[in-house]
Order: C-alpha cells, then structure tokens, then sequence
C-alpha cells in the first residue's frame, strides 16, 4: 500500500516513508492511496474473530509486504496484549473500554504499534529517529511507554506545564532512557505548534530524523481501526438495529480511524463526535466555517485541542464537503457542568466513567433522541486518570492500579521551557 500526502495526491510514498516522516514537508497529512475493502467472509466470521486476530486481517491491507506476515503477525499479538470490552451500561448503550493497556488510556493502541512498527524498521534500516509528541496527557504516556528501550529512537515529549493531571505527568516523566520530557510554558496548541514547527524546519528535520508520534502520523490511525470492527462484532450478537459510535474528540485521530473502519465495508451507521467546550467539529458541522481558536482548559483535558489536527485527513476524505461531512457525522459541545452530571448518572447507572467516556455518553444520548439505534461510546480512559475530577464529583474513592503505583513512587524529571521555538530548538539540539 502506498500513501500519499493531503496536499500533493500525485506523489506516493511507501508505509515505511509515511512512518518514518510523521508529516509531509508541505504540511498536509498521508492517507493511504487507497482505503482497502475487507471481503464478506471476513465481516460473516466477524462475531466469532478476537481482537488479534482482527488487527492481523486489517494491519496486513495497510502495510502490504512491507514488514513479512509472520513479524507483522506477532507484532500485532504484542501490540493487543490487552482486552477491548463492549460493556452494556443500558438498553441499546454500550461501553467500549479502551483503557485497559499498560498507560490506561486508548493511545496505547496506537502508540505500541507504531513503537513496533518504526523498530521493525529501524532494525532493517539501521537510521537514528528522533520521535517529538505534543501531548494533553495521555499520548505522552503510551508514547513513552511504548518506545521505552526500543533502539535508535529517541523519544522527546512537550507537555503544557501545569496543564496535565498529576498521574499523567508521573506516567511520563519518571521512565528515563531514551525517554525526555519537556514542560512548555503555554497550552497544549503551544505544544503542537512547536512540534509542527520543528518538523517544517529542515535543518533540525536532517540533524535529528524527526518523526511523529502524535495522530498525524498514520501508524497510529491504522491500529485504532481495529476495536471498532470488534465492537461491531461484538454487538451483531446483541442487536437488530443500526450501530452507532460516539467519539469523544480532540485530534479526530478515533474518529477518523472509526470512519477508516466504515469505509472498510463495516456497517457503521452514524458517529457522533463529542466534545467538550473545544468545538471547533461541532461548530464546523453547524456553520460550514473551519475556525480554530485557542484551546480552553477543561476537566476532559485530553480533548483540550484548539485546531484538531486531523481534521485535514476528514475534510479531504469528505472531498471538502460540509454536507457529506454531515451525513457521516453529527457534533455536539458539553460543558464541565454537564459532564460532571453525566458522571453521575452514569454512577446511578452502575458504571463508573472517566470524564473523556462520560462527554461521550452525553453525544451519544442526545442523537438517540431522534434516532432508534444501538450506541457505543468510546471510554477511553480510565477513571483513575482523571481521579481530582470522578472522585469528588461522585463522592467515591478509586482503587489504585498496581501498574500506577509504580509511577507514584518515583522522582519527576522534566525540563522546562518558554513556548518560544528558538528556545526549544535549542533545547532538543542539546538533549
Ligand atoms: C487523546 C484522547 C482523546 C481524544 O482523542 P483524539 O483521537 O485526539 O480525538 C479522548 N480521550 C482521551 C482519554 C484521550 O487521551
């Protein structure tokens, strides 16, 4: 399969390329040339398949002969050592737990397997990369996590001081070896500006072998399609009726991998893309204007994203058309107030959410208003994470993971520096 970039169709590229780069130089986004069609038989078996088994199925379209079925096999075992359940919460609504990888959070899915993927590579290819990731929280983690000790990949992560809860932090500042991370004095659109500056300037770009691992880079896409094939499958066991996804959204990178997924021949009816105060989609849906603005500062702070990189991948897809963009997927903006409402109902319900999950409930709610489908919402992190919130809005106390008090224990160690790109080019040039 080759890829090409947003901005210049006619020029195709390998996996490996679209992997290694992260960005396209004239700072559009690769998308495959192609979105593959997977056979009847595949979606006939589908109930029956587990993840693993799924994520071979579709990881072999995407990537070709570039990395030997036997490796990409065992890759992609590795990758989902981990469950994905569809969990009911109530009549025709559903869970769809992603958090249950080594950092908690869905971004495991696609950090793992783009770490592997680059390693494979590197490997083959014995080149030095420099992987830089802006991060509201939770990629930050599963990058590190993911890239930990895997050779000739330096792994520097930009964070906004301050910003990221406490248990993020510890998740990514605590690994050492090839692993640094950097406190931004800003917000996290400071962060990713940096980081989109830093790939756009050559120089560093040859000095340092610049990839990303933010959702820009497609190995990390590719990997988030397979849950939604497994949910389906899942739920083909339960309901008659149209299935829909609620995406809690701030990159688009799960929405965008969701509508991968759909495109792919699964019969997904509708996606509901949920946001909290940041909602620039929604408002996008609505009016037609593409408007990025500041990001604002909210208790779902992953999804504190002010101009949603992935956009650029939906809006080509959608042949930049507002209408088509519409009958695939509907947004909706939720404040703090509401989300924490959400939380507790649905504690009365008997599940406990995380404040990402329960921003999805609500989108997911307000669509089956006019609409008798079966609804899943992405839950895409734990509840822990996001403890200074769900604890004393529910008035509960959370279990500590044993794979969290590790982090809790150890020093923080991070660098800190201004939003200013000559500052922080200097920085990273002397890591
Ligand atoms: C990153 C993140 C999101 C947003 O996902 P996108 O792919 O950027 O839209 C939502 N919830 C959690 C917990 C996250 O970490």
């Amino acid at each position: 399969m080759n890829y090409f970039s947003t901005n210049n169709p006619s020029q195709k590229i390998s996996f490996q390329e679209a992997v290694r780069k992260g960005l396209p130089e004239d700072n559009g986004l690769f998308l495959p040339e192609e979105i593959p069609v997977l056979p009847d038989a595949f979606f006939n078996n589908l109930p029956n398949l587990s993840l693993q088994e799924i994520g071979f199925e579709v990881a072999k379209l995407f990537i070709g002969n570039e990395i030997p079925e036997n490796e990409l096999k065992t890759l992609v075992y590795e990758v989902l050592s981990f469950e994905t359940p569809v969990v009911k919460v109530e009549e025709d609504v559903y869970s769809l737990e992603l958090y249950h990888g080594p950092t908690l959070a869905f971004k495991d899915v696609g950090a793992r397997f783009m770490a592997r993927c680059l390693s494979y590579f590197n490997r083959v290819k014995k080149e030095e990369v420099t992987v830089l990731a802006a991060t509201s929280g939770d990629t930050g983690s599963a990058v590190a996590n993911g890239f930990l000790g895997v050779e000739g990949v330096q792994v520097v992560l930009l964070y906004p001081k301050g910003k990221v809860s406490p248990f993020q932090e510890k998740q990514m500042t605590t690994l050492g070896k090839n692993i640094k991370a950097i406190e931004i004095e800003g917000n996290f659109d400071d962060c990713q500006h940096l980081v989109k500056k830093a790939f756009l300037d050559k120089d560093l770009n040859q000095e340092l072998g610049l990839t990303s691992a933010n959702s820009i880079n497609i190995a990390r896409l590719i990997p988030q399609t397979f849950y939604y094939f497994y949910a389906y499958g899942q739920l083909q066991k339960s309901t008659n009726k149209p299935i829909v996804f609620s995406v809690p959204s701030g990159n688009y990178g799960n929405l965008t991998a969701g509508y991968f997924a759909q495109q792919m021949g699964a019969p997904i009816h509708h996606f509901v893309a949920s946001t909290n105060a940041n909602d620039i989609v929604p408002n996008y849906l609505a009016t037609g204007v593409f408007t990025p603005k500041p990001s604002v500062q909210t208790i779902s702070n992953a999804m504190d994203v002010g101009n949603p990189s992935n956009f650029t991948r939906l809006n080509y897809l959608f042949g930049k058309s507002q209408n088509k963009f519409k009958a695939a997927v509907s947004g909706y903006t939720y404040t703090d107030k509401e989300t924490k409402v959400s939380l507790k109902h649905l504690q009365q319900l008997g599940y406990t959410a995380d404040p990402h999950g329960a921003v999805g409930y609500l989108g997911l709610k307000e669509y089956q208003k006019g609409h008798e489908v079966t609804g899943v919402f992405l839950e895409t992190a734990h509840p822990i994470k996001f403890k200074e919130v769900v604890e004393p809005t529910l008035g509960i106390k959370l279990e500590i993971p044993d794979s969290l008090k590790v982090f809790l224990e150890k020093e923080k160690e991070a660098l800190s520096c201004s939003a200013n790109y000559e500052d922080f080019k200097n920085i990273i040039q002397h890591l």
